[in-house]
């Protein structure tokens, strides 16, 4: 029978010890709290915010989130960001993204304190998850390597193959599992278009973390008996036969992988937990960090 990797149940667990964590600070005065800034009407977009608030809320911890409309211009954002990175109460600061075309994402995240970045994704975070130093690890990746440890899958000795090597999931995922730590210091194969036979690696995987954002790519063949897999994908696929017209799908055919694999995790109910619980995580490391002296 192949495990189930349950991220609710796994999510839960770190909730369980975060509610811990934020009553000490609470004892020390100090009540975590995320601001998100959602700019635009992305229905999507607007769901995911709405989402890390109810997080935030269900711990205990303070959130808001600042509405701009789409015509907001790049500077107009930046003042705003400037006034939450001078805001003592605020301890994390994240910007939904995408942001429309006419604002340069980069200049925007790179605009938000280190020290504030819950995302992990300002160039000085992600420098010192390159060099193996503490700092917020991206979201979904600290996720993926708690359900690993979490699950009886430690990466430590194993073969993983990253299929995706975006700047959120796969390049993230790559460095933090490569570094000789508890909990990594795995070997790191990494896929992407521009690999010839993605076959010939995955077979060869203990464990394969599909990434790449293509419905149901990875399928039974392509996984050697026994293996682990993680399925990050979440695409929205037009289905009739459900209530609301579509549902979604990972990166992985579950019904052929699930069949050979020791272990999967489900689309929905894997990753996307594990992801926003992350997220307060790294929110309460940056309440705890701008207090400690
Ligand atoms: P992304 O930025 O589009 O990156 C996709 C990566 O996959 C790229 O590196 C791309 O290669 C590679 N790729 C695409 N098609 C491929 C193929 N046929 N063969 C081999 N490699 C291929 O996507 P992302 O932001 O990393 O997200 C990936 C998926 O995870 C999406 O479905 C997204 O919705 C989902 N996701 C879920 C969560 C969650 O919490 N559940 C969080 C983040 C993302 P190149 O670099 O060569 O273009």
């Amino acid at each position: 029978m192949v495990q189930i990797i349950d991220g609710k149940a796994i999510s839960d667990e770190i909730k369980a010890e975060l509610k811990n964590e934020i009553e000490e600070l609470r004892q020390r005065g100090i009540t975590p709290k995320l601001t998100t800034i959602l700019v635009g009407d992305d229905p999507a977009s607007a769901s995911y915010v709405r989402m890390k608030g109810k997080a935030c809320d269900r711990l205990g911890m303070l959130s808001d989130n600042i509405p701009l409309p789409e015509s907001t211009s790049q500077s107009e954002l930046l003042a705003q960001i400037e006034k939450l990175a001078h805001d003592p109460a605020v301890h994390g600061i994240l910007v939904q993204l995408p942001l429309p075309k006419h604002i340069n994402e980069t200049i925007i995240l790179n605009a938000i304190p280190p020290e504030k970045d819950v995302d992990g994704f300002h160039p000085i975070n992600k420098g010192r998850l390159a060099a193996g130093e503490d700092t917020f690890v991206p979201c979904t990746p600290a996720g993926i390597q708690e359900m690993l440890v979490r699950s009886g899958h430690n990466p430590e000795g194993k073969h993983i193959v990253i299929v995706g090597r975006s700047q959120i999931v796969g390049m993230p995922l790559a460095q933090l599992l490569m570094h000789k730590k508890k909990g990594a210091n795995a070997t790191v194969t990494v896929c992407h278009t521009g690999t010839r036979d993605m076959g010939f690696f995955t077979r060869q995987a203990d464990i394969i973390v599909a990434a790449m954002g293509r419905p149901e790519t990875i399928t039974g063949e392509m996984v050697r008996p026994g293996c682990v897999v993680i399925d990050v994908g979440s695409n929205r696929i037009d289905d009739p036969e459900c209530e609301k017209g579509y549902r979604f799908v990972g990166d992985v055919h579950f019904e052929s992988v699930s069949k050979k694999a020791a272990a999967i995790s489900p689309v929905p109910g894997g990753v996307g937990p594990m992801t926003i619980t992350m997220l307060m995580k790294n929110t309460v490391k940056a309440a705890g960090a701008s207090h400690s002296g």
